[in-house]
């Protein structure tokens, strides 16, 4: 084997798994290719310590701080494929491969936004997902929800703690009776007609030509496990409420022994502290394999 252990995602998740590898001495190779799912915001929130700062400038340090070790290779590239042979793993990446006896999978989502013009470049700007990671510095001003299905009645119900909130419908969805009174209850306006496009900071222009402007909007996009890898190797994946994610035990264990899986990938939702949780307790359970084989 080339490795111990190979990490295909090198941001919070596959930084925080190889941490504690490479604390046990092994020989880790990361394979990156630097599209980390917050990339497009400029400030992150709600990680202890680092709250408020750039993601990047906290993905490049906690690099460093894992780059010091001196059993841990990096490499920048797309990892293609992977297989299960005797006794480990083989990983592609173009012409060449690796091998390594566990396989950590940390390789997040990709998210799939709703296609109203505009959206795509105020994302992580003024259009968010996560209420907790953006929601406070909107300080208490007017909040759009754009909902994609019935999902985003939830979205629509808790955001009224952060500020006014306006449920754009977009004929996405038409709440219930209970819904409504939900709504109600939680102080949400609901407006029925269809978004035309999003302009400015978060204004959004309605089918009827009316121009509603909020301090921020949010919405829930559909995600996908960045890579097919998981998939290709036969690990079981679970239905999340956006989208599919890899199964494991609470040791971040796949269905398969020896793959280890964390962070966006492995979860119905995340966050980067919560990543950097799920990374720590699969970098221990990958050392635990190498060690003592499959529990
Ligand atoms: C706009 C936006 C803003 C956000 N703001 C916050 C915030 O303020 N606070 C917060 O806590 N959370 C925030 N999040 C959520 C946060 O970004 C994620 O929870 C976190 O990045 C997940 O970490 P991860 O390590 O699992 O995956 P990621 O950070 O997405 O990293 C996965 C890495 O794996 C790499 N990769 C994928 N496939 C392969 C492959 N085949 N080969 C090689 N490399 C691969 C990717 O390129 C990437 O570098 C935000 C998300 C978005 C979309």
């Amino acid at each position: 084997m080339d490795y111990e252990a190979i990490v295909i995602g090198g941001s919070y998740a596959g930084l925080s798994a190889t941490l504690q590898l490479a604390r046990a001495r092994r020989r880790v190779l990361v394979i990156d290719e630097g599209l980390r799912r917050n990339r497009f915001a400029e400030h992150s929130h709600g990680f202890l310590t680092r709250d408020g700062e750039n993601p990047t400038a906290i993905a490049a340090k906690a690099r460093a701080q894992v780059m010091a070790y001196p059993t841990v290779e990096w490499l920048d590239a797309r990892a293609d494929a992977a297989a299960k042979d005797q006794g480990g793993f083989t990983v592609s990446v173009a012409d060449r491969s690796f091998t390594g006896k566990a396989l950590v999978l940390a390789t997040g989502v990709k998210d799939h936004l709703p296609d109203i013009p505009g959206l795509g470049e105020r994302w992580g700007r003024s259009v968010f997902h996560c209420p907790y990671c953006h929601g406070y510095e909107l300080d208490r001003g007017p909040v759009g929800v754009i909902a994609v299905s019935s999902l985003s009645l939830h979205h629509a119900l808790m955001l009224p703690d952060w500020g006014p909130t306006t449920f754009l419908l977009n004929g996405a969805f038409e709440p219930e009776e209970n819904a409504m009174r939900e709504l109600s209850r939680r102080g949400a306006a609901i407006e029925a007609n269809p978004i035309r496009a999003i302009e400015n900071h978060a204004d959004v222009v309605l089918g009827d030509g009316r121009r509603l402007s909020f301090a921020g909007l949010f919405t829930m996009p559909r995600t996908e496990i960045a890579s097919p890898i998981a998939e290709q190797l036969g690990c079981a994946l679970e239905d999340g409420p956006m989208g599919a994610f890899i199964g494991t035990d609470a040791m971040k264990q796949t269905s398969i022994p020896g793959i280890l899986a964390c962070g966006d990938a492995a979860r119905a939702a995340g966050s980067v502290a919560i990543s950097v949780g799920d990374g720590a307790m699969a970098g221990a359970a990958a050392h635990r394999y190498l060690m003592f084989g499959a529990p």
